[in-house]
């Protein structure tokens, strides 16, 4: 199969499916962090930390909203 590209910055790189939830994906759309409505989209690992920091510095704009978004991921699988 080779190496996927990653979604977000399009390069050769180790990506793969990240478990943000469709409610993360939303206000990364909303902000125009990312360009496709598709979260299955395999992403490295850099554009991951990425979003999750743009998640975190932007929490208060979507109060409770991050919260909810990691505390999903932890209880199944953890994507780090
Ligand atoms: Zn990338």
């Amino acid at each position: 199969m080779g190496a996927k590209c990653c979604a977000v910055c399009s390069k050769q790189k180790k990506s793969i499916s990240r478990e943000f939830s469709s409610t993360a994906w939303s206000v990364l759309v909303a902000w125009e962090e990312v360009s496709f409505t598709d979260h299955e989209s395999p992403m490295c690992e850099e554009c991951y930390w990425d979003l999750r920091e743009v998640l975190i510095d932007r929490s208060k704009e979507i109060d409770g909203l991050v919260g909810r978004v990691f505390t999903q991921s932890s209880d199944s699988k953890v994507a780090v």
